[in-house]
């Protein structure tokens, strides 16, 4: 670090868990981010001004008007811009010392686990909106062994995971959410979303990545749900399921 990082980053060192060394550790991170929207907006800024060292931003949509009562990361002149590449020039300009990947098409399974295994990925933030994506970063993730941070939100409620598969007794996204196959995921398209609430599990998934990275005790196998409009959370424990087709170890990952 620089005499300039040291200053930038003055606010962290300071802290006895961060430390310089905790700083150092957080700049020689990569961290992904699936999705550029509601969550992926607020984790990805604060991941880049907490100095994350690299960034990959993955988004193939494009900024629409009612994205922006929520997705802070975009402006009203990134309309119809991809996103990934929208929140890439925001976030540059609160950091411009950090490195920042887009990729701004839809990637299959294999090119995302084929992409993970090339570019040495410490923690991956699930920000995405659908199941379909959720099942497949869980997988990648499990295969992978690196640290998944899922979070998602509708209406008022809000929901948060830590799967961190450095640690095989982790239970996985699927062991919480089995795949049965049926598409009864609500959208907030259909339902609605306040945009504070968002905000709000965004930011929690920045701060477990820090956690992650800095192994400052992230909450493990539990399931934390906020309430916006009682402002409360409630935690709910859950296990690595013995049947569960990705992370059992009866399981085929061929
Ligand atoms: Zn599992």
């Amino acid at each position: 670090m620089n005499d300039q990082d040291l200053e930038r980053y003055g606010r962290h060192i300071l802290l006895p868990e961060v430390d310089y060394d905790g700083q150092q550790k957080l700049l020689d991170s990569h961290v992904l981010v699936v999705g550029l929207g509601g969550l992926g907006s607020p984790a990805s800024i604060y991941l880049a001004s907490s100095g994350i060292g690299e960034l990959t931003l993955c988004d193939f949509d494009k900024v629409e008007l009612s994205n922006l009562q929520r997705q802070i990361v975009h402006t009203e002149d990134m309309l119809q811009i991809n996103k990934a590449q929208s929140a890439k020039s925001f976030i540059s300009s609160i950091n411009s010392n950090i490195n920042i990947n887009v990729v701004d098409k839809k990637l299959s399974e294999n090119a995302f686990d084929l992409y993970v295994k090339k570019n040495s990925v410490d923690a991956i933030l699930d920000c995405s909106d659908n199941f379909q994506t959720r099942y497949s970063v869980n997988k990648v993730a499990f295969k992978n062994k690196i640290p998944l941070i899922s979070g998602s939100a509708i209406r008022f409620e809000g929901q948060l995971a830590i799967f961190d598969f450095r640690d095989n007794s982790s239970a996985c996204y699927e062991c919480l959410f089995p795949d049965n196959g049926e598409e009864n995921e609500l959208r907030c398209a259909d339902h609605g979303i306040l945009a504070p609430v968002v905000g709000i599990i965004g930011v929690m998934q920045s701060l477990e990545a820090i956690k992650v990275l800095l192994n400052l005790n992230p909450i493990k196998n539990k399931l934390r749900i906020f309430d916006g409009k009682s402002n409360e959370w409630k935690t709910i424990s859950f296990k690595k399921d013995k049947e569960c087709a990705i992370c059992s170890s009866s399981s085929d990952h061929s």
